[in-house]
């Protein structure tokens, strides 16, 4: 793989991204932060210096008071002398804002008297501050117009030096310590956003060597039981059902093959013994009508498959109508009693007298006659089979078809249903492994089911069940 290539990959990878809105997130948070620490400190800063005028002016106002402007004026010049000419200076004033002394100005020139701030002192006689910026100087000046005596305004300026100092401080500091956590953010992330996404790297890779064609890979799955162990196992799950769906049509396909290859064998070597050794209209005859017995059984079969698969879908297939469930098992069992007297089973049926349920007719004889012909398939001479039809209180139909036959292995049980599946592989009894399918299909369109209950050498009982219609439901839905 190309440089290029890979960086593509990361920049579209899940962990890049989410790395990028952890880091733009950390930005964030320290940018207002950055602000609102800022706003803090300034402000602070401010009252701080703001403090320092007032607490001047206390100071300028009582030597006022005792030594007049001179006293004033010598102190002052003291002050700005100690702390620095370019720290601070002061101007005395007259109400009209006439300078009547003041501190060396050279440096300050550009600092004049602003009658606004004199008039709102005048007005609201409180002192009055405000912030000036020179041009060209780094350091803003804060400045206090404040009255000190009958007639006198005292006008105090001090650089805000050790402000922009301390605020620049504070930026650099802020700036390195962002860059630094930044850093540090996007890497833990990148780190963090992996390792969670390993998992899912796991799956992907699982997913990738089954679609290369082998579906035993399952992916290995960790102890942690996080949600990504939680998505390895359901996935391992669904592929347990997906190769086991597999296998189920492999192995379904392979008998319809075997189940489609024993009459087309069979219809072929007729036609060819014929047609090799048959020389009378007879035979030729006999042929045909082997063909379509053949051909009957195919249809039938084919017939059979198509219906599941409607019924299975509910194609519009089932044509509900009142009818009576007893009569027709009554029925059922007189159709089948003379086939199992021929096999010396004895064929018992206890109905009431009338049942009525919403149902197909015809669908509901099939199924019942499908139950039968395998009970009496599957029961060797000297057997039973009991039909026992009740409507239970709890507004179900039990159709019970009970024989003392050959029984189902518990391997095979859950396995009977599905199409073409029949226990002896041999398939040495006539069959198509599609009755038990078509059976419950046809319970399931009635909203039933079909239960079986079976011990190997002991017999099987199959369990229809099926709803019984409201009194109050005269027509069926
Ligand atoms: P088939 O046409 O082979 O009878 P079914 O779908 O009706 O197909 O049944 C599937 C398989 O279930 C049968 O091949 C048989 O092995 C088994 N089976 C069905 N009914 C019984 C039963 N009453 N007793 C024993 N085995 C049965």
């Amino acid at each position: 793989m190309s440089l290029k290539q890979k960086l593509a990959d990361i920049r579209h990878s899940l962990a890049f991204r989410l790395s990028l809105w952890y880091a733009g997130v950390f930005l964030l948070i320290a940018i207002v932060a950055f602000f609102f620490f800022y706003l803090l400190i300034t402000t602070v800063l401010r009252q701080q210096t703001d403090q320092d005028l007032i607490s001047e002016v206390r100071t300028f106002s009582s030597i006022l008071a005792v030594q007049g402007t001179e006293g004033v004026k010598q102190q002052a010049l003291i002050e700005s002398q100690a702390a620095g000419e370019k720290k601070i200076f002061f101007r005395l004033l007259t109400i009209s804002g006439q300078v009547f002394s003041s501190s060396n100005m050279s440096y300050w020139r550009d600092i004049g008297i602003n009658r606004v701030r004199i008039q709102e002192l005048l007005r609201d006689q409180r002192s009055v501050f405000d912030t000036i910026r020179i041009p060209d100087r780094r350091h803003q000046v804060r400045v206090l117009y404040a009255v000190i005596g009958p007639g006198v305004i005292l006008q105090l300026g001090r650089s805000m030096e050790n402000h922009t100092h301390i605020i620049e401080a504070f930026r650099k500091i802020f700036v390195a310590t962002t860059v630094l956590l930044l850093v540090v953010a996007v890497g833990v992330g990148w780190f963090m956003a992996r390792r969670a996404l390993s998992g899912v790297a796991r799956i992907a890779g699982t997913a990738r060597r089954i679609s290369g064609g082998s579906l035993d890979e399952r992916v290995p799955v960790k102890k942690q039981q996080d949600e990504i162990d939680q998505l390895a196992l359901t996935f391992n799950q669904m592929l347990d059902r997906i190769q086991q769906l597999v296998n189920e049509i492999r192995e379904m396909s392979d008998n319809i093959a075997h189940d489609l290859k024993s009459p087309i064998t069979r219809i072929r070597g007729t036609a060819e013994v014929t047609l090799t050794t048959g020389q009378s209209l007879a035979e030729y005859k006999n042929m045909a009508a082997s063909t379509i017995e053949e051909c009957d059984r195919l249809l039938g079969m084919i017939n059979t498959m198509l219906m599941i698969s409607r019924t299975e879908a509910g194609l519009g297939q089932v044509q509900r109508k009142q009818m009576d469930l007893a009569a027709v098992v009554r029925d059922a069992c007189e159709l089948f009693r003379a086939l199992a007297e021929e096999k010396r089973v004895d064929l018992q049926c206890h109905c009431p007298a009338h049942v009525f349920i919403c149902g197909d007719i015809r669908m509901i004889q099939r199924m019942i006659a499908n139950l039968l012909d395998n009970a009496v398939k599957y029961t060797p001479g000297g057997g039973r089979i009991e039909v026992t039809l009740d409507a239970g209180s709890d507004r179900t139909v039990r159709l019970a078809v009970r024989d003392t036959g050959i029984g189902i292995s518990p391997e095979d049980q859950p396995r009977v249903f599905d199409r073409f599946y029949r226990c002896d592989p041999s398939r040495s009894r006539p069959g198509t492994g599609l009755g038990l399918s078509l059976a419950r299909a046809i319970a399931r369109a009635h909203q039933g089911d079909v239960i079986l209950e079976s011990q190997p050498q002991q017999g099987s009982t199959f369990l229809v069940l099926l709803p019984l219609p409201a009194d109050a439901e005269p027509v069926c839905p």
